[in-house]
């Protein structure tokens, strides 16, 4: 029989309740890990009773499977934060909006763009976020990561690789627990700060549920456009529709399931790749039931 948890836990929580699309079944184990300590604890206990782990920030750029998770979801709670010249040490499980406002407020150049993203330090390393030209890799130092096996080991960045919307984590099994940033102090930080958010809020489905923009774009090319020149703005399969306001972002317009956006999905790749001959591929992540 499958040795219980030794750490507080819920059983059969809805994931809908923790991903900005609003779409999710049950987790067979649901658990929140507020130190770093706990990460180690749950990693350890889960791969000892081999238990499939998902972690989980803000859960704004996956999509759930409408059975949930077969496994433990580790809910990332560790959001401290420390600054010491320009020197800015944070919990991964920090509001990655936050991050870029705090930091902007005080001067210090690098996170802009973060503000609007609604993020965990945590996701936004591992997808590698960005916008405006800037990713989370451009002032990034190190990062304290936990095993699966629950051993804290550190990375400089060096050590790591990142891409387009990719890093060395998309390969790793664990949870990132830590990160320190570098900025650079600038009078403009502020200004800036506000001017992306403001541009955001008026492009982009604030308010939708949405786990933003659904594909990573093509090189040289846009998916957002690609996708509004195939006149598919504004369809809908069942509760799933492309937003009007953006047409790469996909929005659940109420009771949309899992099969809804993946139809859509498909149906958008389908036409872009017959019209255009470009294979779009998803920037948001599918987390299977089973993995
Ligand atoms: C309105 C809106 C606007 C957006 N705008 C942007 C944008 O401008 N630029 C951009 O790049 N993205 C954007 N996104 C997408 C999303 O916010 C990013 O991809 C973000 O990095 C996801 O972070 P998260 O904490 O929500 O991760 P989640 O969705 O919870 O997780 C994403 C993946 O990261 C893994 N993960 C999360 N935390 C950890 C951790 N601590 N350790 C190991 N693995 C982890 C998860 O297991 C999962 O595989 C937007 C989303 C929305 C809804």
């Amino acid at each position: 029989m499958e040795k219980k948890p030794p750490f507080p836990y819920q059983k059969q929580k809805q994931l809908s309740e923790y991903s900005t699309f609003g779409i999710g079944g049950p987790a067979r184990y649901f658990a929140e890990a507020r130190e770093v300590e706990q990460m180690c604890e749950m990693l350890a206990y889960a791969n000892q009773a081999s238990i499939p782990i998902h972690i989980l920030g803000k859960g704004s750029n996956s999509l759930f499977d409408d059975r949930g998770f077969n496994g433990l979801v580790i809910l990332n709670r560790i959001d401290f934060l420390s600054q010491e010249e320009n020197v800015f040490t944070v919990g991964s499980g920090y509001s990655f909006a936050r991050l870029g406002g705090v930091t902007a407020r005080g001067g210090w150049s690098g996170l802009e763009f973060a503000s609007g993203i609604p993020a965990t330090v945590g996701g936004a390393i591992y997808m590698n976020a960005g916008a405006n030209g800037k990713e989370t890799a451009d002032v990034l130092a190190k990062v304290g990561f936990v095993t699966e096996k629950g051993d804290l080991i550190e990375f400089e960045k060096c050590a790591l690789e990142f891409g387009y919307r990719s890093s060395s984590f998309q390969k790793k099994r664990g949870a990132i627990v830590e990160a320190v940033f570098h900025l650079i102090p600038s009078d403009r930080a502020r200004t800036e700060q506000k001017e992306i958010l403001g541009y955001r809020l008026k492009t982009q489905p604030y308010g939708e549920k949405s786990a933003g923009c659904a594909f990573r774009n093509p090189e040289g090319e846009s998916a957002g456009h690609l996708i509004d020149e195939g006149g598919l703005k504004g369809i809908q399969v069942g509760g799933a529709a492309i937003s009007k306001t953006h047409a790469n972002f996909i929005v659940n317009t109420g009771g949309a399931k899992t099969a809804d956006v993946l139809e859509l999905i498909t149906e958008i790749k389908e036409t872009i790749y017959r019209e255009k001959g470009i294979l779009l591929e998803e920037e948001i992540r599918c987390i299977p039931y089973d993995l």
